[in-house]
């Protein structure tokens, strides 16, 4: 590798670097640039114009940070570069598209990359999504569930048909859960199918399909062609029209078992959100097993995570931890991403509530009666046993109990930093 190249130490910088003056040639650059991105685990790469700079960003671990700012007319080649990797109108810069390409890394490991260019007042902004596929099958224990939400989980999947939903906002990996859940079923006593859009990894035993709306197959289609195919389970890669929705519905009281996600906030609103398509509300409460709602954040690392300062007049189970770092996670204080889960199982009272037409709010009480894992427990749970930061967590959750020991830990830190600069 060339010395202008992007190397590890590039991905550690935190300053803003300069423009940086002549490079290497783009393929070279966008090689080198790949090779990091595998090693260090990247979800995605950003390359966007800016009027003195081209710049590009990465997302690990759910953060942004700028890496690079290349000079415009480089800047224009490395796109150019991607683009026609993707197979994507290299002339034609004046409208959205999107491809996909292929990389071969060193050590012969595989990267999948998903781009999306638009046009912006400055040139143009290129998302490329990484799909890394050395990094193996997920299974349900690598999504990080404690023990109970582990066992809720495992119940809901042992139903023999009904729909399940996975709900959360973009980015929260709904998806990984999912796969988790198929790779759970698939035990070779199951026929299972996905309808996906796009497919994201091929799932060995498993019949994938791949959802074309420019081509005119959206899921509604697929979904009804693939219940002819005798299948057990059926995996929605999202629900977004009342014509999915209700045969989602059927499909799940018809003796299949119907996974599916569903844009939502929480659990309950993802049952209002089925409920907005104005699918029949019987035949929704009749179906519904369960809802995993979810949010992504960091696992500190077990290593060098220390033990914070506790509030005054704190109860003893109210233990918390800092991030420090160390060798082991490459001083960053942290291992890896984790969820932090709400899971609600329907029983019997929900089912009732859901056909009698409460308001998310009325839904919300009842589900807490009746057993619903709220975020805010799964929240303080792994704050208190170490696994995130109070400050990680109150970033995606907004719990008052939550908000409470992110505040105080931030505080204690700021007035331990004021001590230490003293002492020095
Ligand atoms: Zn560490």
């Amino acid at each position: 590798m060339a010395e202008q190249d992007p190397t590890e130490s590039d991905f550690q910088e935190v300053d803003t670097p300069a423009v940086e003056p002549e490079l290497n040639p783009p393929e070279t650059f966008a090689h080198a640039l790949m090779e990091i991105a595998a090693e260090q685990h990247v979800s995605d790469l950003f390359i966007s114009d800016q009027p003195d700079a081209t710049v590009i960003r990465m997302r690990r671990m759910g953060r942004l940070r700028e890496v690079r700012r290349l000079p415009l007319p480089y800047g224009r080649r490395l796109l150019n570069h991607f683009r026609a990797l993707a197979g994507i109108d290299i002339a034609d810069l004046s409208r959205p598209a999107d491809g996909r390409a292929r990389f071969r890394l060193e050590d012969r490991r595989e990267l999948d990359v998903r781009f999306a260019v638009l046009p912006t007042v400055t040139g143009q902004d290129m998302a490329m999504r990484l799909f890394d596929h050395s990094r193996g099958l997920i299974g349900l224990d690598d999504i990080g569930f404690l023990e109970e939400e582990r066992a809720m989980v495992e119940r809901l999947l042992s139903a023999p048909s009904g729909l399940i939903l996975v709900a959360g906002p973009a980015g929260c990996g709904k998806t990984n859960s999912l796969y988790a859940f198929l790779n759970h079923l698939n035990n070779g006593q199951r026929k299972i199918h996905t309808l996906e859009e796009p497919i994201e990894y091929l799932l060995p035993g498993i019949n994938q399909s791949q959802v074309n709306v420019r081509g005119g197959l959206d899921f509604a289609d697929l979904l009804y062609g693939c219940m002819r195919q005798s299948p057990d389970v059926i995996m929605v890669g999202e629900i977004r029209d009342r014509r999915t929705a209700e045969t989602a519905i059927r499909a799940g009281t018809g003796g299949q078992l119907v996974l599916a996600t569903v844009h939502a906030q929480t659990a309950p609103t993802a049952v209002q959100n089925m409920l907005a398509f104005q699918v029949n509300r019987h035949f929704l409460a009749d179906a519904l097993v369960g809802v995993l709602n979810q949010r992504l954040v960091r696992q500190l690392c077990t290593a060098c995570r220390r033990l914070g300062a506790m509030p005054q007049g704190a109860q003893e189970d109210q233990t918390y931890y800092d991030a420090v770092g160390c060798d082991a996670c490459k001083e960053e204080g942290y291992e890896r991403m984790t969820c932090i889960p709400e899971i609600l199982e329907i029983n019997k009272p929900l089912t009732q509530a859901i056909v009698r037409g409460v308001s998310a709010d009325e839904l919300s009480d009842i589900a807490a009666q009746e057993g619903l894992l709220s975020m805010a427990r799964g929240a303080m749970a792994r704050i208190t046993s170490g696994v995130v930061t109070p400050e990680d967590a109150a970033y995606v959750i907004s719990d008052p109990q939550v908000r409470a020991i992110a505040t105080y830990a931030m505080d204690a830190r700021r007035q331990d930093d004021a001590d230490s600069a003293e002492v020095a």
